[in-house]
C-alpha cells in the first residue's frame, strides 16, 4: 500500500520480476510526500525536491525517465541571521568571531567521529540521550549551538530536544555524514529535477496498476491469502507490501493484531514539522545584489531560506517553517502567516522582497495521509523496539524511506526500500519470475 515513491519503487521491480501487482493509494494522487502545486503559473515541488551526487537510485530513475536535473542555485553572498545579529558571508562557513568559528569546527568534527561509530559500533546509551543533551555538554557558544539546532530543525523537522543522539547520529551515517545532509554542493541540497519530482512519481506509475482513493482500513491475514479492506473495495493478496511511514501503519485494524514488538514500535515514530512557504517575483533582485538567496536563522519563523527560481527561470524564494514553529503555523491567521514571512524577506533581501507576485505555503502537517514531514523518527528509548522496523509480520512485508539502510528520510531511501521489500516479497515466491502469484503494495 502507498504509491509514495517506496510502493512505486517496489511495484515496479516486482512487476520487472513477473508479478501480477496492484497499488493500493489513499489520496486522490501518486507521489506521497512528493507533490507539485502551481503559484503564480509556475510549478514548485512543494514536498521532497533535492537530489543529492550518491543518491544514486534517484539518479538512475530521473535518467529512466526521461527527466533532468539542474543544480541548485547559491552563485552569490549568503547571510546569518544569528541571535538578531545579521552578518554577510561567502562560502560555506558562516561570518562567526573566530572562537565560534573553532568551536563549530570541533562540534563537527565530533558528531563526525561519532557518526563513523555509528556506522560501526552504536552505543546503546546514545538512545537514552538528545541531540539537545549532547549539545548542552558538548558546545559552549550559544551562536553554535543556535547554528546546529537551525540545521538539525530543518534535517528532520524537529527540534535537537525530541531527536535521540542515535537517531540523529544513525541518519547521519546513513548518509553521508551531517554535512552532507546539510550542505548544497555535494550534499543532499545539490539538484533538482528540472520537470519537478512528481513528474518522476507520475511516470513511475505509469504502466502500473495503481488505485487512488484506496485508502486501506483493514488488513486480514487471518486465513490463507490476504485481504484488503479500502475505500474503495477488498482486494486480495498473496503478500503485501506496506509502504508507509510507521505511525501510519498503526492507523490501519490489523486481523490478526500486529504483534507486540511492532505494536510498540508504530507508537514511538512522531513526523517532524515542515511548511515549505514559496515567494515568486517579477526578477531574481537579491542576484542582482549579489546574494545568492540563502539564509539561516537561528530564530523564527523561518529557519532557513534558499532561491527557488525555476528551470525555467521564474524567481523564487523558498523558506522552510520548521519543527515547534511549524507545530504552531497552522494557529495563525493567513494574513499574519504571509505577513510574518515577508517581513524576514525584507529584513534579509530589502523591500523588494516585500512584493511578491505569487505566494503559496504547504503545510504537510494538515496531510491525513502524511501527518509531517520531512520524515519520522523514533523517540528515546526505542532501540528496543528497532528489530520490527522490517521484520515481516505474516505475508505483510515493510517499506517506506523510514525503514531504509542508505539514505533513510529521503527519497533515496524510499527508494532503496521498496526495492528490498520486493526482493523479500520475490524471494517468497521462489524466484525473480512466477507469473501466476500475485502481490499488493499497500498492493493487493
Ligand atoms: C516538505 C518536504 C521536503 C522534503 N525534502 C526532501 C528533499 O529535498 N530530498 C529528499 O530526498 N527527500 C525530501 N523529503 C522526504 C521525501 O519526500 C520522502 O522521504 C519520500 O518521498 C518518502 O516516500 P515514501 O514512499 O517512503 O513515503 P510517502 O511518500 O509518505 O508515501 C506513503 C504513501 O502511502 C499513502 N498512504 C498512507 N496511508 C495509507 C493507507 N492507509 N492506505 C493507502 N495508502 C496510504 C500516502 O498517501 C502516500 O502516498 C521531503 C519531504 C517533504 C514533505
Amino acid at each position: 500500500m502507498g504509491a509514495g515513491l517506496a510502493g512505486l519503487a517496489a511495484a515496479a521491480e516486482l512487476t520487472r520480476r513477473g508479478l501480477q501487482v496492484v497499488v493500493l493509494e489513499a489520496r486522490g494522487r501518486v507521489g506521497g510526500r512528493v507533490a507539485s502545486r502551481e503559484i503564480a503559473g509556475a510549478r514548485f515541488d512543494v514536498g521532497g525536491q533535492w537530489i543529492g551526487p550518491t543518491q544514486h537510485r534517484m539518479h538512475r530513475l530521473v535518467s529512466a525517465h526521461g527527466l533532468d536535473l539542474f543544480p541548485q542555485w547559491h552563485a552569490g553572498t549568503k547571510i546569518l541571521d544569528c541571535q538578531g545579529k545579521l552578518s554577510r558571508y561567502e562560502g560555506d562557513i558562516p561570518s562567526l568571531p573566530l572562537v565560534h568559528l573553532l568551536e563549530l569546527q570541533r562540534s563537527l568534527w565530533r558528531l563526525d567521529a561519532l557518526t563513523k561509530r555509528a556506522r560501526t559500533t552504536p552505543d546503546p546509551a546514545w538512545d537514552r540521550s538528545t541531540l539537545a543533551d549532547w549539545s548542552a555538554s558538548h558546545v559552549r557558544s550559544a551562536r553554535v549551538r543556535g547554528l546546529l539546532t537551525a540545521a538539525v530543525r530543518v534535517i528532520f523537522g524537529m527540534e535537537p530536544a525530541e531527536l535521540s543522539l542515535l537517531r540523529f547520529l544513525g541518519y547521519s551515517a546513513s548518509a553521508d555524514g551531517f554535512l552532507s545532509l546539510a550542505e548544497i554542493v555535494g550534499g543532499a541540497q545539490q539538484d533538482k529535477v528540472v520537470q519537478g519530482t512528481h513528474a518522476l512519481a507520475e511516470a513511475m506509475a505509469a504502466g502500473l496498476e495503481v488505485h487512488c482513493g484506496a485508502a486501506v482500513r483493514a488488513i486480514d491475514q487471518s486465513g490463507d491469502s490476504v485481504h484488503l479492506h479500502t475505500d474503495a473495495g477488498v482486494w486480495q493478496a498473496d503478500r503485501v507490501i506496506v509502504a508507509l511511514p510507521p505511525h501510519l501503519t498503526g492507523r490501519i485494524a490489523w486481523t490478526p493484531a500486529l504483534p507486540q514488538l511492532r505494536e510498540q514500535l508504530v507508537q514511538r515514530w512522531p513526523m517532524g514539522a515542515t511548511v515549505k512557504v514559496f515567494a515568486v517575483y517579477e526578477r531574481p533582485f537579491w542576484r542582482a545584489a549579489g546574494l545568492s538567496g540563502e539564509v539561516v536563522h537561528t530564530g523564527g519563523p523561518l529557519t532557513v531560506t534558499f532561491d527557488a527560481t525555476t528551470a525555467e527561470r521564474v524567481p523564487a524564494l523558498l523558506s522552510f517553517v520548521v519543527g515547534d514553529e511549524a507545530r504552531r503555523w497552522g494557529q495563525r491567521a493567513e494574513g499574519e502567516r504571509r505577513r510574518a514571512v515577508l517581513e524576514s524577506l525584507v529584513r534579509w533581501f530589502g523591500p523588494e522582497a516585500g512584493r511578491p507576485i505569487g505566494f503559496g505555503e504547504e503545510d504537510w502537517a494538515r496531510e491525513p495521509w502524511s501527518g509531517g514531514c520531512p520524515t519520522s523518527s523514533p523517540v528515546t528509548g526505542s532501540l528496543a523496539c528497532m528489530p520490527a522496523l522490517r521484520e515481516p509480520v505474516g505475508r505483510v512485508h515493510w517499506a517506506g524511506t523510514e525503514t531504509a539502510r542508505r539514505w533513510t528520510g529521503f527519497m533515496e531511501g524510499a527508494v532503496e526500500s521498496g526495492e528490498r521489500a520486493a526482493a523479500e516479497v520475490a524471494a517468497r515466491f521462489g524466484g525473480p519470475t512466477r507469473p501466476s502469484a500475485s502481490s499488493a503494495i499497500g498492493s493487493a
